[in-house]
């Protein structure tokens, strides 16, 4: 699957692969949310992200409305990423919304303006994934954190 954010000239790419995955893993935990950490890599001239796996919290905290990763054994994961070839970073962040759409909640605003902030494991301008999923089928929204604002991806195909 294929986004692009033409305010900032972007491209999203997730393989079918690491969607079904996510659909996987948001359908063991429905009507609950879930989700996780989104790891890949950046094109040389920084134009393209493609994402090409995700890390699943090792603690996390949901309900049917929220979800809340914890940072558990996070940080060493994502070291080991970096040090494979080829090298895999932190992307972003990924979520359910069962039976919903799959549009940021303020929380999720917020949430996501705090991982931007955050002189962590994370990087300046995350990618936000949300997953809304009902047990027959799903819709992405795909979204930027970039200065300040989280910025729609368009899907492409
Ligand atoms: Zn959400």
């Amino acid at each position: 699957m294929k986004f692009f954010c033409a305010t900032i000239g972007l491209t999203l790419s997730i393989s079918e692969t690491v969607v079904s995955k996510l659909i996987l893993e948001g359908r063991k935990h429905y009507p609950k949310e879930y989700g996780g950490i989104l790891v890949g890599r950046y094109s040389d001239d920084s134009k393209a992200c493609i994402v090409e796996d995700t890390i699943l919290p090792q603690n996390h905290k949901s309900s049917r409305y929220a979800f809340e990763r914890g940072k558990e054994g996070l940080a060493q994961k994502l070291s080991e990423l970096y040090e494979q070839t080829p090298r895999l970073i932190y992307i972003g962040e990924w979520h359910t919304h069962p039976d919903s759409a799959p549009f940021p909640s303020a929380t999720d605003k917020q949430a996501m303006l705090q991982i931007a902030n955050d002189n962590g494991v994370t990087i300046a301008s995350p990618v936000l994934l949300i997953l809304g999923l009902n047990s027959t089928s799903y819709t992405l929204g795909a979204y930027l954190q970039f200065q300040n604002q989280l910025i729609r991806y368009e899907q492409q195909d």
